[in-house]
């Protein structure tokens, strides 16, 4: 099912969470095992990240280094199958333009289409780790929002090769990414919002936040999105800190702003074990006024560690 049929469907707000793929050479197990302690809260849909390859030096006999591509976590289209057999739950594979040609993106969605995948999370990807911009392949797609066209030209039966006859079209619900703070490279919040709007105009029927820890940031976004002209559901992402070395980590990484008040709670705490304490207390607070806001869905950031998402679902939910 759709994840805005899930939503329209729901009385109340809804509870999902993003996985991450585990690590190479770890099984199946792993992904169940941060998934099952949150089943009890019933999340609809189960978002699965997707992380393009890296590049490394391998240093070889005689000393020359030889660079080699890795993907540390691959899988996620598998992970998407085995999560909606496993738990008969929809599961939501983030599609990426970095690293991938429109035929790579086209193939990749027809094997979603035939494993009944009904939703997708198109987004750009970040720049290499050796790279100062974003780069796109050769081939491949600069925004977002090219992927977006390009997964509404499947739902209307248009794929790359324009000699295909008797196409059936498929039909993925498509949600993007937006951020509160902005997006790191946007000159401000007003252009990076015309840019979101442009990704709903050309298809995009729900949107999922980067995380945020002050709520008003959110708010002033989701009015900002509304006077814009921008009507699909937003979705807030919330992932709970749980160590000391998130507070240089988080912002530096994902290019948000820790709250003074939490961050002076956090450089309190003798321990990381205080600090998880510390970011549930907190997430539970947001999450609370969140729900009161009437947002449709709270979705939580895991990152391979289910159980402080636990502890602020059972406080919640
Ligand atoms: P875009 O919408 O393409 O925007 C990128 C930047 O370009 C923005 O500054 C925007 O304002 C600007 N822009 C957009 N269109 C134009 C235009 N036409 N002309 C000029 N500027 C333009 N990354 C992963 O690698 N894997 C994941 O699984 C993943 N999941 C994520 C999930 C969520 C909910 C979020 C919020 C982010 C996720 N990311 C993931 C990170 C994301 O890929 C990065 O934040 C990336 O830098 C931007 O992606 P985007 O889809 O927002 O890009």
């Amino acid at each position: 099912m759709k994840v805005t049929e899930h939503l329209r469907q729901s009385k109340k707000t809804l509870f999902s969470i993003e996985v991450l793929p585990p690590l190479k050479g770890k099984s199946i197990k792993s992904i169940f095992s941060a998934i099952d302690p949150l089943m009890e809260f019933k999340p609809p849909f189960v978002d699965v990240t997707y992380h393009r390859e890296e590049f490394v030096y391998k240093k070889r006999e005689g000393g020359y280094l030889e660079k080699i591509s890795i993907r540390k976590r691959p899988g996620t289209v598998g992970i998407c199958a085995a999560i909606m057999n496993h738990y008969k739950v929809d599961a939501v594979p983030h599609i990426i333009c970095g690293g991938f040609s429109k035929e790579e993106t086209e193939n990749a969605l027809i094997d979603l289409n035939f494993l009944g995948i009904d939703n997708v999370l198109l987004l750009r990807g970040d720049s290499e780790k050796h790279e100062q911009h974003f780069t796109p392949e050769p081939g491949g797609h600069a925004y977002a929002i090219d992927l977006v066209n390009q997964v509404v030209n499947m739902n209307n039966g248009v794929f790359l090769d324009d000699d295909l006859k008797g196409v059936e079209p498929t039909s993925f619900c498509i949600g993007v990414a937006g951020y509160p703070e902005k997006h790191f490279e946007a000159p401000n919040l007003n252009t990076d919002i015309a840019h979101l709007k442009n990704k709903v105009n050309a298809g995009a029927e729900y949107i999922v936040t980067q995380m945020f820890f002050d709520n008003t940031k959110f708010f002033d976004f989701v009015k900002k999105c509304r006077d814009a002209g921008i009507t699909v559901p937003i979705i807030p992402g919330l992932k709970p800190l749980s160590t000391r070395k998130q507070l240089s980590i988080l912002p530096k990484t994902f290019h948000i702003d820790i709250p003074e008040v939490l961050y002076k709670e956090v450089e309190k705490c003798t321990d990381d074990t205080a600090v998880k304490a510390v970011g549930v207390e907190w997430a539970v607070q947001q999450s609370k006024e969140l729900i009161k806001f009437g947002i449709p869905c709270l979705h939580f950031y895991t990152m391979g560690n289910p159980e402080n998402i636990r502890s602020i679902a059972s406080q919640t939910f």
